[in-house]
């Protein structure tokens, strides 16, 4: 398992003119479930369908229609605990949250306030090879998706989308352990990664389909440090709520932005209101939405057309012993089989799909020549033709078999680099290519020694100079691997260069 000894960061601390500021966030990830139907009917949950083509008489709320729970959806919240090592609730039950909205027929959302599926868990949020911190999870419940309502079709008109209505969402809550905004996106992204592993959501953030609330509150120093002593939020400043947000990027933005915003009211001698912030991704501005006080009052109760959620723990030990290895053990174990770097097994790891190619092209070879091939080569290349590893041009197979060209002194690792750009841009079987367009490396002794011969006969003064001074010797290398294309042995030819300078 992967070694825990690692330091914590230090939290994001901001100067003002009263004295030092530090951040407190805590999340709520919403990650829609990667199930094919909604959580209470069977409805599909393809992205991009037509308007309002996905959807069930339960999710449009026709009278007398009854949800029925979608076992696949409570199984993948149980993996999904499982996979951030939380308690697991056998009993847990839904609940009905009241609000009106038009994209919501139903009148309230299906959720799970009282009793969620899951209980305490915790993250590793690595920050650099090291240092990390360990973020406890609070709870994990499940709850259905609102419908979308579009307002920038028509001057006169707002439409509705029940597409996504009643799509299974499972909210991640996380204690307010997170100190920084480059500590919030790394949250993120893991919590992604371990869901991608887990095949419970696809993560998809750019569709919606993992986006976050992030609470937001500043204090001075030591005041956190008190909060986990006591467990009194009182300790802790008042929050405010960003919500909806889907990008790595604007999550760092907005959190600095509402800090400071927070800041700049308490230097002023005001008090923050708890509020839902606003924040527009163009101009980075920031702006209180709605209070708390005014919100609704959700009028959660039990939700009586559902039982209540019983689970066997002989089902919970069945799907703990399917789990993936997730990443933190796989970086662990790339690190312990391969001797790599813990940053090169960080983003070998980074996603499932990089770890698996890595893997398969590893298989009965070196792995540390394996990773050096696919972190430089593979993904620099990738990245140039911003193409994602699952869309590789080169197969595992492929980048093996230039491998083992250079493992077999076949090919020069400068060849390689060639036949490498060959197989990307125009496929093919390494071996047949080298074959083929004669990149072989030569070997044979004997021809390595009649160009350097020629060579020498050929330049008399250079002779004279590199056996005057040895480090001129590098001239002849040079002249033969001309000579040979590229192809004569590195390390041949620098021998025979010696011995015949020399003698
Ligand atoms: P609500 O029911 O209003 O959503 P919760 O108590 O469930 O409130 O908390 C929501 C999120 O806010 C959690 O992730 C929690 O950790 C976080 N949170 C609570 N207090 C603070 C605070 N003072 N600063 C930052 N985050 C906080
Ligand atoms: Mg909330």
């Amino acid at each position: 398992m992967l070694d825990l000894t690692f330091t914590e960061p230090k939290p994001k601390t901001i100067s003002g003119a009263t004295g030092d500021w530090e951040l407190v966030i805590g999340m709520e990830i919403h990650a829609q479930v990667a199930s094919n139907a909604k959580l209470f009917s069977g409805a599909s949950t393809k992205f991009g369908a037509e308007p309002n083509s996905n959807v069930s008489f339960v999710d449009a709320a026709m009278p007398g229609m009854l949800p029925v729970i979608n076992e696949f959806c409570v199984e993948q919240a149980v993996r999904t605990g499982l996979g951030l090592n939380a308690e697991i609730h056998l009993y847990s039950a839904f609940d009905r949250k009241n609000y009106f909205y038009p994209d919501l027929p139903q009148g309230y959302q299906i959720s799970q306030l009282y009793h969620p599926i899951v209980g305490e868990g915790e993250v590793h949020v690595d920050m650099e090879p090291g240092v990390a911190r360990t973020i406890r999870v609070e709870r994990i419940h499940l709850e259905q998706d609102a419908g979308k309502s579009v307002h920038d079709m028509d001057p006169n008109m707002s439409f509705v989308d029940l597409n996504r209505t009643g799509v299974a969402l499972m909210e991640i809550v996380s204690r307010p352990d997170i100190r920084g905004p480059e500590e919030a996106a790394a949250y993120v992204a893991k919590i992604r990664q371990i869901v991608q592993y887990l095949g419970t959501s696809d993560g998809n953030m750019q569709n919606g389909n993992l986006r976050a609330d992030v609470n937001v509150s500043v204090c001075r120093p030591g005041d956190y440090e008190k909060f986990r002593e006591t467990g009194d939020f009182g300790h802790l400043g008042t929050r405010c709520e960003l919500k909806n947000m889907n990008s790595m990027r604007f999550i760092q933005a907005a959190i600095m932005a509402e800090a400071k915003r927070q800041i700049a009211i308490l230097e002023d001698g005001g008090e923050i209101q708890q509020n839902t912030i606003a924040w527009n991704p163009d101009t980075g501005e920031i702006s209180p939405l709605r209070s708390k006080e005014e919100a609704h009052d959700y009028r959660y109760f039990p939700c009586p057309d559902l039982l209540p959620l019983e689970i066997e723990q002989s089902w919970v030990d069945e799907i703990k012993s399917n789990l993936p290895e997730l990443p933190d053990a796989k970086k662990a174990r790339f690190m312990a089989d391969f001797g790599m770097t813990e940053y090169d097994a960080s983003v070998l790891t980074a996603e499932v799909a990089s770890a698996n190619y890595f893997e398969e092209t590893a298989k009965g070879r070196d792995g540390k020549t394996a990773a050096n091939w696919v972190i430089n080569e593979l993904f620099g290349r990738l990245k140039k033709d911003e193409c994602d590893i699952t869309d590789s041009p080169v197969s595992p197979a492929q980048l093996g078999g230039i491998i083992d060209l250079i493992a077999s002194d076949a090919i020069s690792g400068k060849i390689a680099k060639d036949l490498f750009e060959i197989v990307y841009t125009e496929g093919g079987d390494p071996n047949e290519i080298v074959e083929s367009r004669g990149m072989k490396q030569v070997t044979d002794t004997g021809a390595i020694e009649a160009a350097v011969d020629e060579i020498i006969a050929a330049n008399p003064d250079q002779v004279a100079k590199a056996q005057a001074n040895p480090k001129l010797a590098g001239w002849f290398v040079g002249q033969v691997m001309k000579a040979t294309g590229g192809k004569a042995n590195p390390k041949a030819v620098n021998e025979l260069v010696a011995k015949k300078l020399g003698g």
